[in-house]
């Protein structure tokens, strides 16, 4: 094996490597023993030069090291086939039906900076960090011997690369340009445009929670149903599918409107799903704020809130919380006594407890209270690590108005 350059890491900063977390930032480095090139394979050791680990290093990155294994692996074309067999033998096990799903979520499956999305036959491909990117060549070699997928396409159009000083970029870099492609979720198919769609597609994440919704909207028999930031109509038509008359989503995106109503009708689903261009905060306060001796009448059974992120950073949760508190109250004045609240939050700095607690000071200000009926989390295709904490974003909660 070549000789690696060595990092050796400040005292007191080895604890996280040695617990998984595969961040080593810039400032936790002691010193570096020979010029390591940006993207190479370095080794890894404490102050007193204990063998931590190899990674990736980068000098231009706030995270200098992104640690892959703690020996002293080859990181070639088997290291990669190993891992990637490894992540698809999880949802293999824990999704044994799904046909589209996240294949590799970076550092949930010990690859940070890694994503590799399945949509039916096409692959999506994203690697966020320098490392990873000076081998994609492995990588999709990897890849299409595993899936032997119609396309792969790169979806490196995201401005974090440029924290690793990568340039964007995006294309059909195996085989020819898809097209739209049918994705089948739960039996029910959306289309997708892989080259132009939000993020690298759909939100693979709620697979899970949307045959959980469904469930409980035939369980509580709910007919009105109103499905807040509904994108391409994912709990939307899987509400209508499930049972319920009328389904109203709302999003301020009109491609999302479009692209979910489409949906619905080739679903079959047309007739019970309409979808709305409005700003969700506008909507939901102009029908909840009454005309003078007029009252707000509550007319859903059945209410999904599935917001983006309220949440770039730490700084900005005050305001996320209320933005949470705000939508919930809404919410819970648009229900019927007895209705279902389906509510979740992707930020990875709001925790289940932040969330339910601005969640409660809803219930509080409109003297409603809650009883839970169900926990969400992002499904099994994007592994939680509980000692890199950053791996854990979605969670969320169905309540029945209780009284
Ligand atoms: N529930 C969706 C995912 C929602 S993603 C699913 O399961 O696929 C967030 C969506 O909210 C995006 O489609 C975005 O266009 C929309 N959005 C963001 N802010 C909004 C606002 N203030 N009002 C309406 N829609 C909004």
């Amino acid at each position: 094996m070549e000789q690696l350059a060595t990092v050796l890491v400040r005292p007191g900063e080895a604890d996280r490597l040695i617990a998984g977390h595969p961040w080593l930032y810039k400032g936790s480095i002691l010193r570096i023993t020979a010029a390591a090139a940006d993207g190479a394979v370095v080794q890894v050791k404490d102050h007193r030069q204990r063998f931590l680990g190899v990674g990736f290093y980068n000098s231009k990155s706030k995270i200098a090291v992104r640690m892959l294994a703690p020996d002293r692996v080859e990181v070639n074309e088997k290291f990669f086939a190993e891992r990637i067999r490894a992540a698809l033998a999880l949802r293999t096990r824990y999704m044994p039906g799904a046909t589209s799903f996240r294949v590799v979520n970076s550092e949930g499956d010990l690859l940070s900076g890694l994503i590799v999305d399945k949509y039916e036959d096409v692959l999506v491909l994203q690697t966020s960090s320098l490392g990873m990117d000076q081998r994609k060549g492995m990588i999709l070699a990897v890849l299409q011997e595993l899936f032997a997928p119609r396309a792969i396409l790169e979806r490196n159009d995201m401005a974090s690369r440029r924290f690793e000083g990568l340039p964007e970029a995006q294309g059909t870099i195996v085989g020819e340009a898809p097209g739209p492609v049918g994705v089948k979720l739960n039996g029910l198919e959306f289309k997708l445009d892989l080259a132009t769609g939000h993020k690298t597609g759909l939100y693979l994440d709620q697979q899970e929670n949307y045959r959980r919704v469904a469930e409980l909207v035939k369980t509580t028999n709910a007919k009105q149903v109103l499905d807040c930031f509904s994108f391409l109509g994912g709990f939307a038509l899987h509400a209508a599918q499930a049972g319920a008359e009328r389904v109203l989503g709302l999003d301020q995106s009109a491609d999302a409107v479009a692209a979910a109503t489409q949906n619905a009708a080739a679903n079959g689903l047309a007739e019970r799903c309409t979808f709305e261009e409005v700003n969700v905060f506008d909507w939901l306060k102009a029908q909840t704020v009454p005309a003078p001796h007029e009252k707000v009448v509550p007319r859903f059974d059945f209410i999904v809130l599935d917001p983006p992120s309220f949440t770039r950073n730490r700084d900005s949760v005050p305001d996320a919380l209320r933005g949470y508190k705000e939508i919930h109250l809404r919410a819970l004045k648009l229900l019927r006594p007895g209705g279902t609240l389906a509510t979740f939050c992707c930020s990875h700095h709001v925790d289940a407890n932040l969330f339910l607690d601005s969640i409660l000071a809803a219930a509080y200000d409109c003297h409603r209270v809650l009883r839970r009926v169900a926990v969400f989390h992002q499904a099994p295709d994007h592994p939680v690590l509980p000692s890199v904490a950053e791996t854990e974003y979605l969670k969320g909660f169905a309540f029945e108005i209780a009284r």
